[in-house]
């Protein structure tokens, strides 16, 4: 009969369900009181009629008024179980003196009074069982006591009426009784299935917060965390930093490992990462080998600087995935709010950008969104705006620098290199307007009209004379795309054993397969397919031999004032010393003085290009050129 603690949001349930009818219940309690007294008045002692009644309504409005003062309260689940066990105590004291006063006035009435108090009785239990029906032992007592102490006195006055009365009484008991418990049971179902929807709706929600493999929040909970962070900043005048994490080199793993070291791997990192998540750290996977963090109220910018070269230490360390030892690299792109970004969709975006260019300058460490990275964003959004309305036919144009071969002194090819000129923002670089097109889509328009007019000019050289146009890695992309880029071959009258196709080595690795595919498909029209900017990228040899590949071009950043630099002098011998070793051809690029170029020939560097030799020039000054000397054929 006692209340059971076990479980909290049942007894908060039982509790709102009980505190719900108290007054009421009080009400008819006290009405039928003051009614029977009425009746008894001046047939029974003054003490019956009114002191009694006086003091049992005393009881009922104390506990009302005890109700009223609680009654915008939200107990918790022990304070809960706490009044429901007091409820239960109460009810035997209560139901003794409800049952013991109607009994008392009983001899003093005539036959029509004692039947009022038989009346009285039976409605005053029938409320209050109904009323406390949430609190089983309460009810179960007012059973006991009050109905019990009604029909044992009852049977015991052996007049019929009262016997009948008795009787029905015990029936409406047992009915009563087991009605109750029945809809007590259904309660508690009711109250353990709803419990049970929520617990299931709150897994739910934290399951799709959390990224399933690495058990950190996913990219929904970060979002989510980041608005809440920066209210948190606005509220108190505090600063933030939102960093997004990308590993380095993490696809080349996937690729040769297999995927399922790919997310051994990522399982790793998670782990690091969370072991340094803290109440003002906040660490999330955004999908992928892309993860990010908020840091709060570290303190000043450089604070948040050194946390994110902290992280980037914390991943540098090796990761042992069963007998195989993997290194990699974190860029992370960092931004500072309120500075530079005003709300969370623009911290994202910069923290991005940052990381865009982090990459590619420098890998491995932080990169701090900046006023100069503001600008760029401006420069490039102009750009963009620029390259869609364009008349891209006329604006673009192509120039051409020669790959000089130096057994015999004469150009080999010429790479052509796109020009722009728009009405508004004067001469483009391609170094701008290539990597925003890339970012925007576009780029596979403008490779359509750039390559057209390259291979025009080209139709027009002597037959040894080849050509070196650059394709992007997003012409590649897709089959649709190839398909037109070997079209414009097919249809141009050049030879395509006279075309070199280069791809860059920094782009080359986001999707090995279908470069494997694009590169064998060119190779396969007999084109030559070169890998430029050699050295800059961080391919592993073994991508490199799963390319078809012709040449490689080595990047100009070795080869400037390689005179003075034993690095690059070891670099550029052993890159020379590897297409060797893969019969590969090798252009070295960026060749611009003439110290440069005696290291270059001494270390075996037949392929050049570079200011010294030409710089890009018009089509017209190719013809010029061409026709003070017919190059003969080279060997790389
Ligand atoms: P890239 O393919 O590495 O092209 C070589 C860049 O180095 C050219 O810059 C060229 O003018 C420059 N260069 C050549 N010799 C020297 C030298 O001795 N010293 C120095 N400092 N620079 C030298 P450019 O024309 O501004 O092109 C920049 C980049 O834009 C290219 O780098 C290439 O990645 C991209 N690009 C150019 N044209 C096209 C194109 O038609 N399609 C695509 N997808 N990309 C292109
Ligand atoms: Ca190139
Ligand atoms: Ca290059």
């Amino acid at each position: 009969m006692s209340v059971s603690p076990a479980d909290p949001a049942l007894l908060k349930a039982q509790y709102r369900a009980f505190a719900g009818q108290l007054p009421l219940m009080y009400l008819v309690v006290a009405a039928n009181t003051w009614l029977l007294a009425w009746t008894h008045f001046g047939h029974a002692p003054a003490w019956l009629t009114l002191g009694v009644p006086a003091l049992l309504t005393g009881v009922c409005l104390a506990r009302c008024v005890q109700w009223w003062r609680g009654r915008r309260e939200e107990p918790d689940a022990s304070a809960a179980h706490r009044a429901l066990v007091r409820a239960g105590r109460m009810a035997w004291p209560v139901a003794l003196a409800f049952s013991l006063w109607p009994l008392l006035l009983f001899p003093y009435g005539d036959a029509f009074l004692r039947s009022h108090v038989a009346f009285c009785m039976a409605t005053t239990a029938a409320v209050s069982q109904l009323y406390l029906m949430h609190v089983r032992p309460a009810m179960l007592t007012i059973a006991l006591v009050f109905n019990g102490g009604f029909i044992l006195f009852f049977a015991a006055t052996g007049e019929p009426t009262f016997v009948a009365m008795a009787v029905s009484v015990a029936l409406m008991t047992f009915v009563l009784v087991t009605t109750l418990l029945r809809q007590y049971r259904r309660f508690t179902d009711l109250v353990g299935s709803r419990l049970r929807a929520e617990r299931l709706g709150a897994e739910n929600l934290r399951l799709a917060n959390l990224d399933s493999l690495t058990r950190l929040p996913n990219r929904r909970a970060f979002f989510g965390a980041l608005v809440q962070a920066c209210e948190r900043a606005d509220a108190r005048g505090t600063r933030l930093a939102v960093g997004i994490i990308d590993l380095d080199g993490f696809k080349p793993i996937n690729d040769l490992y297999g995927h399922a070291a790919g997310d051994r791997l990522l399982k790793q990192v998670g782990q690091r990462l969370s072991l340094m998540a803290s109440g003002r750290i906040h660490l999330a996977r955004l999908g992928g080998d892309e993860f990010a963090m908020i840091a709060e109220d570290l303190g000043g910018d450089e604070a948040y600087v050194a946390f994110a070269r902290s992280l980037c230490e914390q991943l540098r360390a090796p990761f042992q995935l069963e007998d195989l030892s993997l290194q990699v690299t974190a860029t992370i792109g960092l931004v500072l709010y309120p500075d530079l970004a005003c709300h969370a969709e623009d911290l994202y975006e910069r923290a991005d950008y940052a990381l865009y260019h982090g990459k590619r300058l420098r890998r491995g460490g932080v990169s701090l969104f900046s006023a100069d990275h503001q600008r760029r964003i401006q420069h490039e959004a102009a750009i963009e705006q620029a390259l869609r309305s364009a008349d891209l036919e006329a604006q673009l144009s192509v120039v051409f620098q020669p790959i000089m071969c130096m057994a015999s002194g004469q150009a080999l090819a010429f790479e052509a290199l796109a020009r722009w000129h728009h009405p508004q923002l004067g001469q483009v670089s391609p170094a701008d307007f290539i990597p925003v097109a890339e970012r925007a889509g576009l780029v596979h328009r403008l490779t359509r009209v750039l390559l057209r007019k390259a291979l025009a000019e080209a139709a027009r050289w002597p037959e040894p004379v080849g050509l070196s146009f650059n394709l992007s890695i997003h012409d590649l992309g897709s089959s649709e795309e190839l398909e037109r880029v070997l079209e414009t071959i097919r249809h141009s009258g050049v030879h395509p054993a006279r075309i070199d196709l280069e791809i860059t080595e920094t782009a080359v690795f986001s999707d090995m397969a279908q470069l494997q595919r694009a590169a064998g498909q060119l190779r396969g029209l007999g084109c030559g397919v070169s890998l430029d900017d050699f050295g800059t990228g961080f391919s592993s040899l073994s991508q490199l031999l799963a390319l078809p590949l012709t040449k490689i071009k080595i990047d100009r950043r070795f080869v400037a004032g390689i005179q003075d630099k034993p690095t690059s002098i070891k670099i550029v011998r052993s890159l020379l010393a590897l297409s060797r070793d893969m019969e590969l051809g090798c252009v070295i690029e960026g060749v611009e003085a003439h110290e440069e170029l005696a290291v270059l020939r001494e270390l075996g560097g037949n392929l050049m290009q570079g200011y010294l030799f030409a710089r890009p020039m018009s089509a017209e000054a190719v013809a010029r050129w061409l026709a003070r000397s017919v190059p003969e054929t080279c060997q790389g």
